[in-house]
């Protein structure tokens, strides 16, 4: 079977990477990869069996005491020379992203550039990694605090934006000197490990980083039982973290858990409706709606809430659908067939809630397309205003006051992004100080930079990716007390 990428090389699964060599997964099991515009089957995914994660863990293991014992400086050579690579690899990257995950191929190349970025900075900060020196209360001494790598980690990645996902994560822990076992998602292998291969033709020493694809359950269940496994940083659903929590506990391994969001946007009546309803447009049905920190839940001043729902709906409607490699479509398919199916239970559930102002319905019968669909004057106890949508799914509600708005906005049991439209610095503040949440995008659509921590409070999980708080996630604190006398 042999699906072109666009006219160069032709899509291929991608094997396990365990050691320092390439290996066909030994498990009984595999899954097809679909191409999600198409639904046709690009190639089959082998799984890593028991063996093959042992041999993971050996190897992890191996590369941890090479890795850290490599001087930063070394390390961020290594790092930099991957994200030259991944530079260089964008089109291949991006053109295999768009096959196997279905997002518009230009939102695919400004993937690969993120995620080059996010990488560029955690290495440019692997030399930055101080320890501190402390006045001791006695003669003849010094209290030091040191910082190390961790140990070998554990990094899971969803499908949803794969290639950013799993090289923030690759990015931080290779940074503070920690060695991995990626495990990217199985439905869009290919980008992935084509971005982990720009960081092995970069130098990293075998060991150091550890690509494995199964059954995710069995995966993660097997590896983190390990002793040699001392981190875990994942990004998914809430349930899948939950469980992901109680298997690390007995270990007592750190976590850092990314587990989406159903961010709250607020509009004031101040703000400039039309270009911000147009902006948010832009903002909401990127990649499909499917970003753990689109906003998804829209309160509008009443002064402001005609004119915003009007050009809302308006732009909305007006975003091509289509295949993701298709020339001026701004909307792809959904990622995959559960999602489709969660989306239209959703739209069919909101319908008594609130009013389908534009969309509501599939595109076609072949791919998994689905409207841009808005709701207005949805109401705050509808199911969708507390279930993270992650689609296509834009909920809009008139409040009153700032008080009102604040209340609507932390009614769920998420909080991750938020957004917040006003050019009042009164109420710029209040919005700051009282949503319950991760970021706060001011006059603004982003609220992860590869600077600036991102991580959330609630049911949005806890610990922080990128930014100073992420690279410090992957290493630990020593108290050393120096005696010279
Ligand atoms: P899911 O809960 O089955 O899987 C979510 C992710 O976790 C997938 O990448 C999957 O491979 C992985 N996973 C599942 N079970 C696992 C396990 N036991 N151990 C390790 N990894 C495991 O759901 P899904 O249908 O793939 O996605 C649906 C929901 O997941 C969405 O509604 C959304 O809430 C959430 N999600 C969040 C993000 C995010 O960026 N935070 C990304 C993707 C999905």
């Amino acid at each position: 079977m042999s699906v072109t990428t666009g006219g160069d090389m032709p899509y291929r699964a991608p094997r396990l990477f365990i050691g320092g060599a390439w290996r066909a997964g030994s498990a009984e099991t595999r899954n097809p990869v679909i191409n999600p515009a198409t639904e046709a089957v690009l190639d089959e995914l082998t799984h890593a069996s028991p063996r093959d994660l042992d041999d993971a863990l050996a190897a992890v293991a191996r590369g941890f005491k090479v890795w850290r014992a490599t001087p930063a400086a070394a390390r961020q050579r290594v790092l930099l020379q991957g994200v030259q690579n991944l530079r260089a690899q964008r089109e291949a990257i991006a053109r295999l992203l768009t096959l196997e995950q279905g997002k518009p191929l230009a939102q695919a190349r400004m993937e690969v550039d993120t995620a080059a970025d996010m990488v560029q900075w955690y290495a440019e900060q692997a030399r930055r990694v101080y320890g501190r020196i402390l006045p001791a209360p006695q003669p003849g001494a010094d209290y030091e605090v040191r910082k190390e790598p961790v140990g070998p980690c554990l990094l899971m990645s969803p499908w949803n934006v794969p290639v950013i996902l799993a090289a923030r994560k690759l990015g931080g822990a290779l940074a503070a000197g920690c060695s991995c076992i990626l495990k990217p998602p199985e439905e869009t292998p290919a980008s992935v490990a084509k971005m982990v291969e720009c960081f092995i033709e970069a130098g990293a020493p075998d060991g150091v980083i550890n690509l494995v694809f199964g059954v995710p359950q069995r995966v993660s269940s097997h590896l983190i039982a390990s002793d040699v496994i001392r981190k875990i940083s994942f990004t998914g659903s809430v349930a899948v973290g939950q469980g992901l929590a109680g298997l690390a506990a007995p270990g007592l391994k750190r976590l850092t858990l990314e587990l989406g969001g159903h961010s709250p946007v607020i509009v004031f009546d101040d703000a400039d409706v039309d270009a911000v309803a147009r902006q948010l447009v832009v903002a909401k049905f990127r990649n499909a709606g499917q970003l753990c920190h689109a906003p998804t839940r829209f309160f509008v001043q009443k002064g402001a809430y005609a004119r915003f729902v009007d050009t809302f709906a308006a732009a909305a409607s007006q975003l091509r659908v289509g295949d993701g490699m298709a020339e001026g479509t701004d909307m792809g398919p959904l990622a995959n067939g559960r999602r489709l199916s969660a989306i239209r239970e959703l739209v069919a559930a909101t319908r008594a809630d609130g009013t389908v102002v534009t969309g509501g319905e599939r595109v076609g019968d072949t791919g998994y397309f689905h409207q841009p669909t808005v709701f207005a004057d949805v109401s705050p106890d509808a199911k969708a205003m507390r279930d993270e949508p992650f689609g296509p799914v834009a909920l809009i509600r008139a409040f009153d006051t700032p008080a009102q708005a604040i209340e609507l906005a932390n009614a769920t049991r998420y909080g991750l992004g938020s957004y917040v439209f006003t050019d009042s610095a009164r109420l710029q503040r209040q919005m700051i100080t009282e949503l319950e949440v991760g970021s706060v995008a001011i006059n603004s659509t982003v609220v992860t930079v590869a600077e600036a921590p991102f991580g959330g409070v609630r049911d949005s999980g806890y610990g922080y990716e990128s930014g100073e708080e992420g690279l410090d996630s992957y290493l630990h604190t020593k108290f050393v007390n120096r005696n010279h006398s």
